[in-house]
């Protein structure tokens, strides 16, 4: 497997080594090898980022000059299109992206949303008038002036690594913030690139920066504490999302939290092409690791034994078209990490154990590579209080559940602690719209449609997150409300 280059820190303009001159390896999901070096960023790295991003933001005119930072943004933008080919090589080989799956939530999504983004500025509201108001013997006119809110720590995961820093640093800088960029350590080198392609374009110093390391923690937990660091724009799992709120709390720190899911997909009795609905949600697209994968497959209890038999057959038919590195066909490869694999591979034996049926799947395959081989799983007999129904697996692990009517399947739905996305397929669309609205869900698609693209929020209900990330709202997340009256 082609070595990448060495992903290096992006600290006060400066792109460079860890400042003690460490490194760690990045290790492919394809092989489980060394696919890459990474500087490793200690203590002192993070706190000079910081610094830079702070001066950046308090000293240089980025906060204000909304038209430097269009154009910076969109030069960086054309600069990542000359670069799509190794955007392209990153995911595969450091996320472990298909082939097949790098156009849609890796490379060409991102650029699309990142492209949204630019679409969507001009509708940012910067001032808010709220006219006059008589009191205490004079008149006062009131207008809110909606400002960046500073310097932002983004910390990012592993799984679609370019979409979610692009949703982060994109909608910051266009903010008029300064950005710490914290990506995963399985995947640096996505936020390297950051670095680099910021650098060329002719970014102020200090107005993006980029760390990481080898410890998952550190750099993120300097960014939650630093009183220095104004929001910070997380995305990862619910269990460090709820941390990191708690840690922020002592600088009072503002959070924006896009965390994990257990979405629902409902597929009502009416439903046309039944067989092609059920067929559709095989859970394989980047081996089931998406924040809003639809996980939990909700079918009519009149319907379950045909539900069986087409996923059976579609689980088959799917068969062993996936985990091939080169295949621009398939949509699947590995888990990301020796770790996750391991993960994975308990929840199906608990799922075993809890009394559920396995209809396909539920092996490693080593035949595949020496890396982190799942095969495509599906539970069948699951109730919706067994854990592989409650928790997050973050996998190629669908479960099926039975309901009796539409108000089981909302019941059934809304017995989650997560609230990220879902779907509702039904014949007759008020029905369908109905199921949806009563879904306590950041988004929900009906019959099909789209409820993710880079012109809409996106975020969750409940333990799934706090904000919007993408469209006009992405944008305002990053804006504090400055009122000023003045006597008339
Ligand atoms: P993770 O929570 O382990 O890590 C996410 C990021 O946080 C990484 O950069 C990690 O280094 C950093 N981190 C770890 N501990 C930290 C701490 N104590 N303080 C600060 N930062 C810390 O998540 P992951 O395993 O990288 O990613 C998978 C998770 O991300 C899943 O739960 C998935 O649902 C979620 N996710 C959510 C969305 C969304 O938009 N809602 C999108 C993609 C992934």
């Amino acid at each position: 497997m082609t070595m990448l280059p060495e992903a290096k820190l992006y600290v006060d303009g400066t792109l460079r080594e860890a400042a003690a001159g460490r490194t760690f390896d990045i290790i492919g999901p394809w092989t489980g090898e060394v696919v890459g070096k990474a500087a490793d960023a200690s203590a002192a790295d993070v706190d000079e980022a910081i610094a830079a991003a702070r001066r950046a933001f308090d000293e240089s005119d980025w906060a204000t000059n909304v038209e430097l930072r269009v154009g910076l943004v969109k030069k960086l933008r054309d600069l990542f299109e000359e670069n799509k080919d190794r955007l392209n090589e990153l995911a595969r080989i450091e996320a472990g992206a298909a082939l097949g799956a790098v156009g849609r939530a890796h490379v060409d999504m991102a650029l699309d949303g990142w492209d949204d983004y630019l679409r969507v500025f001009p509708e940012v509201e910067w001032e808010t008038d709220y006219g006059t108001r008589e009191g205490y013997g004079f008149t006062s006119h009131r207008r809110a002036f909606h400002e960046p809110v500073g310097v932002v720590g983004a910390i990012s995961p592993w799984n679609v690594p370019l979409y979610v820093n692009v949703g982060k640093v994109i909608a910051a800088l266009l903010a008029g913030c300064t950005v710490i960029l914290k990506p995963a350590p399985n995947t640096p080198g996505m936020g390297a690139i950051f670095g680099e392609l910021a650098d060329k374009a002719g970014f102020p110093a200090g107005v993006i920066n980029v760390v990481f390391g080898s410890d998952p923690a550190e750099a993120g937990e300097m960014l939650v504490t630093d009183p220095r660091v104004d929001l910070i724009s997380f995305t990862g799992s619910t269990g460090v999302g709820k941390r990191i709120m708690e840690k922020g709390a002592q600088t009072l720190k503002r959070v924006f939290l896009e965390l994990g899911g257990k979405s629902a997909k409902i597929i009502l009795d009416d439903a046309p092409n039944f067989a092609m609905e059920v067929a559709q949600t095989m859970l394989v697209f980047h081996a089931g690791q998406g924040c809003a994968v639809q996980s939990r497959l909700l079918v009519p209890v009149s319907r379950y034994e045909e539900t069986k038999a087409i996923l059976a057959q579609a689980y088959a038919g799917f068969g062993d078209n996936w985990g091939d590195f080169d295949n621009p066909q398939q949509i699947m490869g590995p888990v990301i990490s020796q770790r996750q694999m391991d993960r994975v591979l308990s929840y199906i034996k608990l799922g075993q154990e809890e009394g559920a049926t396995l209809l396909a799947g539920g092996n490693a395959r080593p035949d595949k590579g020496t890396g982190y081989f799942i095969e495509p799983t599906v539970f069948v007999d699951v109730t919706n209080d067994m854990r592989i129904a409650q928790e997050e697996i973050f996998g190629p692990v669908l479960v099926v559940i039975p309901f009796d009517d539409d108000d089981a399947a909302v019941r059934i739905a809304n017995d989650s602690e997560y609230g990220l996305s879902g779907g509702v397929s039904s014949g007759d669309f008020e029905r369908a719209m109905s199921v949806a609205r009563r879904i306590r869900t950041g988004s929900i698609s009906v019959n099909g449609g789209m409820c993710i693209a880079g012109d809409i929020p996106f975020g969750g209900y409940k333990a799934s997150g706090v904000g919007r990330e993408w469209g006009r709202e992405g944008i305002e997340e990053h804006l504090e409300t400055k009122l000023i009256a003045w006597k008339e």
